[in-house]
């Protein structure tokens, strides 16, 4: 069936509201305690690298997604980087991450010196599909010496597996961590989407050998910028902690390192920020369930697009909302995106998929039907929690 644009925008409004001033994908909410909490810091002088926002901060992210430990970070970039060598990834091994997804997460597989290999997604969750990977890698895998695997291809290692929850949807992880176990490779969850979603009854983020939070202004929960770590296992939190603390060994005074590391720890003021958040995350979770109901209700009878729903046996926190135009319906994608901006409804496409970016398109890929399908016929609604409400912050 044909695409109505203006029948679409209107459903649109009739969730949204008619809107007053131009309103964002997702934009940050801040009407709890995050004033109280960062003038706590400024009255302090506890602003910076250390601090009590960032300790409470660090076991309530843990605590959110059902993980044993947390490491608060400078943003979701360092954390996958962290997470990464942690899992040790060296140069000059790949990396298996999707096609669709946000730059950052293949950016952070580079920055190790390592090589994303691009996979493609599952129809149902958006995200790395297991079985296209499990056909993938018995078609281009081989085993090595010392428990490797490798890319019969390129000779190189294949050194960890980075599924991303899309949207906040859960990806299929049971099967992707059998087959993972199955070739003794580390899975790294780049969950910055997805705080508060759950993948039969378990949280995002604690589900592999590392998970990986964002916090940047549009995601779920916002600390001004910054990010996480999460694992299950004592050792790399506290690896984690060291990593991303200049290796310092601690002293009252002597500054003594024992490895080349990193200054990715986040300040105390942005903790402040971020601990005010969590305190609303179970309500924030709870308006964009509904704003997700209200959006499948309004776009039901819209013909030439359906609404991208959870997936069965997974709770998304709904992160971002997105409709998928019907497949013969992609080229109106444009005017559909048109239509929304001009009707004060920000509004966007999916990401470029990975293997166009200039940066990337040398790196090795599998079959991408499914990625590059869903790339044109994603689009992504105003998803604010406070839509589901009367408020509106200006
Ligand atoms: C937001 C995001 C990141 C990176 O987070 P930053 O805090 O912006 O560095 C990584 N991966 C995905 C999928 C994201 O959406």
């Amino acid at each position: 069936m044909t695409l109505d644009i203006a029948a679409t925008v209107s459903a649109l409004i009739t969730v949204t509201g008619q809107p007053a001033r131009p309103l964002g994908l997702h934009e940050p909410w801040l009407s709890g305690q995050e004033w109280t909490y960062v003038k706590d810091c400024l009255d302090s002088g506890w602003i910076s690298s250390v601090g009590s926002y960032v300790d409470r901060f660090e076991q309530e992210v843990a605590k959110a997604c059902g993980a044993a430990h947390g490491v608060a970070v400078v943003n979701g970039t360092a954390a996958l980087h962290t997470a990464l060598i942690l899992c040790g990834v060296e140069p000059g091994d790949e990396v298996i991450v999707p096609a669709l997804t946000f730059v950052a997460t293949a950016n952070a597989v580079c920055h190790t010196g390592a090589i994303p290999h691009f996979v493609d997604s599952a129809p149902d969750t958006l995200g790395l599909c297991p079985i296209h990977l499990a056909e993938h890698l018995a078609m281009i895998a081989k085993r090595g010496p010392g428990n490797t695997v490798l890319n019969r291809t390129t000779g190189r290692r294949i050194a960890a597996v980075v599924p991303v929850h899309i949207f906040g949807h859960p990806v299929d992880m049971d099967p992707l961590r059998t087959l993972c176990d199955d070739f003794g490779l580390p899975l790294i969850e780049d969950a910055t989407e997805a705080l508060g979603s759950t993948y039969k009854g378990r949280g995002c983020g604690s589900l592999g050998t590392i998970g990986t939070f964002s916090f940047n202004g549009n995601k779920i929960l916002t600390t001004g910028g910054g990010g996480a770590i999460v694992t299950n296992d004592p050792h790399l939190a506290q690896r984690a902690k060291h990593l991303t603390t200049t290796a310092k060994i601690p002293h009252r005074w002597a500054f003594n390192h024992d490895e080349v590391a990193f200054n990715y720890r986040m300040p105390n003021l942005n903790a402040a920020v971020g601990c005010a958040q969590l305190e609303r995350l179970p309500e924030f979770l709870k308006l964009k369930r509904l704003l997700a109901d209200r959006y499948q209700d309004a776009l039901a009878d819209c013909p030439g697009l359906s609404v991208v729903a959870e997936p069965t046996g997974a709770h998304s926190n709904y992160w971002l909302n997105a409709i998928l135009l019907d497949a013969e319906q992609a080229s109106a994608r444009d005017a559909l995106l048109e239509a929304t901006h001009a009707a004060g409804l920000m509004t966007r496409p999916a990401w470029n998929l990975m293997h166009r970016q200039p940066m990337f398109t040398h790196c090795p890929r599998a079959d991408l039907t499914i990625a590059e399908a869903l790339e044109k016929r994603i689009i992504n609604l105003p998803s604010s929690a406070f839509l589901a409400t009367e408020e509106r912050p200006s």
